[in-house]
């Protein structure tokens, strides 16, 4: 199991898919980042402040110019659906994810643990052993 490397895949896949946001988020975005609250409406993101129609990708998703890594400008804040993922190893290979290494594949429970490892600071685990 590799580090992230920034390559977008999940940004790309998900951050115009419906995401969802919970009562504390919008909250704390109240408080500290106003211009992200005005992103969600009714419990989903991302959706145009003034239109309200639902966005194709995420406005917070940002790739330098004659780089092929992207960073999100809201990283601190980040939604908690972002924040937890990866979460399995088996979205990770659906999304072909590219911390997944070939021996990860061979031996999904380790590659679950050391997952898990990586994300401590971000998510409780998935698996407990
Ligand atoms: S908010 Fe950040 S982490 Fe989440 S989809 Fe957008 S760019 Fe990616
Ligand atoms: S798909 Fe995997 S490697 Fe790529 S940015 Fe997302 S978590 Fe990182």
């Amino acid at each position: 199991m590799k580090a992230c490397n920034a390559c977008g895949k999940c940004c790309i896949k998900y951050g115009g898919q419906g995401l969802d946001v919970n009562e504390d988020e919008i909250a704390a975005w109240e408080t500290y980042n106003p211009t992200v609250r005005e992103y969600a409406r009714n419990g989903k993101i991302w959706i145009h402040p003034t239109s309200g129609e639902p966005l194709q990708q995420c406005p917070w998703l940002e790739k330098a110019e004659g780089q092929s890594t992207y960073t999100c400008k809201i990283y601190t804040d980040r939604p908690n659906d972002c924040r937890h993922y990866p979460t399995t190893v088996s979205e990770m290979v659906r999304d072909e994810c590219e911390m997944i290494e070939a021996h990860d594949i061979t031996n999904l429970d380790r590659a679950q643990r050391e997952l898990d490892r990586l994300m401590a600071d971000s998510r409780p685990p998935v698996q407990s052993r």
